[in-house]
């Protein structure tokens, strides 16, 4: 049976064993969670962390390296950041639009008066930038600060480039070091369908149904954005801008996604992404390596289409207009809130607070839709990682485009 199959199995019996546990049996959901579900879900998680950094460090060391030209660094840098911009201000105003003609916050009733979030303080997201160069790069390894670490490995291969020959020992070594992690990311993902059971059985069998009924509306209308987006945005994009076959592409990337899925975690599901990528859809390692990590800590449109419902969703439920003005401070704040949200489970309804406060609406508004986030940030997750990949794979073909014009033109 192939990989794919087994973790898609895997997934679907870790969610109906939490279901059924959750519905029949659960005072024994405790223990068979402390000692099974838990443990399988760790050691997955810890197992594809373990690699996140060395692999995030050796292949966009070799991938600028390998460009070889510090210009296409720069062409591809523009076209990535360009596309996540783009993409994850649609997102939001897909999220908006939903959230206005659907309502959610008008039907049923929320506590208002009980619900309360201590909001932790967000890293002020300009911060993040100006932190971006690493004072001590081995901190920012062992922290793994995922900008850091990429401004560093980025250093570190334009001064191969410019060396060249003088540090072709170095160069070799870089290339065995990367051979070596995407065989460990193999081996490793023989584990996966035990991890994602397990994560699948924790998520589902600890989740109160409860508030599921009392927020169905909201989650519909997140799921449905979500959808929308990943259909229109990702596979539009897709066809029309690197003439690619959209089912193939989501086919292609299914298995990461069903990682991204059950791990809530981008940067966690990079090694897997990126293998992904370069296996199945045949994006180049150059570039799949510099777009993916980069993807997985600043591009979240999945994160930015539930910031952007939340936001209205808040509004509705405490009966505040949002005059159109307001509406723009949403899409902008979002924007940023979702590029400073770090690739892991839940900080996307942290950054939330962002949101909300730039347009004045009650922080403690998040408690309404803490319950039910867990679920949330599994789908989002997915839609934020096929994100990366739907850009690498259409900056992939824009530079295959240009290597074949220039060699007819050069003929
Ligand atoms: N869990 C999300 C991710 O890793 C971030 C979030 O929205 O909380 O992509």
């Amino acid at each position: 049976m192939k990989l794919s199959t087994k973790i898609i199995i895997a997934l679907i019996a870790g969610a109906v064993v939490g279901v059924l546990i959750n519905a029949f049996a659960p005072s024994a959901f405790a223990p068979l969670d402390k000692y099974l579900f838990t443990p399988l879900g760790q050691i997955f998680l810890s197992l594809i962390k373990m690699l996140v950094v060395p692999i995030v460090f050796f292949s966009i060391t070799l991938g600028v390296a390998g460009l070889g030209d510090p210009k296409k660094l720069g062409r591809i840098g523009a076209k990535t950041v360009s596309y996540f911009l783009v993409t994850t201000t649609i997102a939001i105003i897909i999220g908006l639009i939903l959230a206005y003609a659907i309502k959610p916050g008008t039907f049923g009733s929320f506590d208002t008066k009980n619900a309360s979030f201590e909001a932790e303080k967000a890293p002020p997201v300009g911060e993040t930038f100006l932190n971006m160069i690493p004072v001590n790069p081995i901190q920012a390894m062992a922290e793994g600060n995922m900008l850091q670490l990429i401004v560093f490995s980025i250093f570190i291969g334009f001064g191969i480039t410019m060396l060249g020959s003088k540090t072709k020992g170095l160069y070799n070594l870089l290339e065995q070091g990367n051979e070596l992690m995407m065989y460990l990311v193999n081996l490793v993902m023989k584990f996966a369908p035990y991890g994602t059971f397990g994560l699948l059985a924790t998520a589902v069998g600890s989740q109160g149904w409860e508030a599921i009924k009392a927020m169905g509306l909201y989650m519909i209308v997140v799921v449905l954005a979500l959808f929308i987006h990943s259909i229109v945005t990702y596979g539009g994009s897709v066809a029309l801008m690197a003439r690619r076959n959209p089912i193939e592409f989501f086919k292609g990337f299914a298995p990461a996604m069903t990682v991204g899925f059950s791990t809530s975690s981008s940067n966690a599901t990079l090694p897997i992404s990126m293998n992904v990528a370069q296996k199945n859809l045949r994006v180049p390692e150059s570039i799949s390596s510099f777009v993916q990590p980069l993807g997985a800590t600043i591009n979240m449109d999945g994160t930015a289409i539930m910031q952007g419902v939340a936001t209205i969703f808040i509004a509705q439920v405490y009966g505040v207009d949002l005059a159109l003005g307001a509406l723009v401070t949403v899409v902008l704040t979002a924007v940023l809130a979702s590029i400073g949200t770090a690739g892991v489970p839940g900080v996307g309804l942290i950054m939330l607070a962002m949101v909300l406060s730039s347009v004045g609406l009650p922080v403690a508004g998040i408690g309404l839709i803490i319950g039910i986030d867990r679920l949330l940030d599994m789908l989002r997750t997915s839609v934020n990682i096929t994100g990366d990949a739907a850009c690498a794979v259409i900056v992939a073909e824009s530079e295959a485009k240009r290597i074949d014009k220039s060699v007819t033109q050069s003929a």
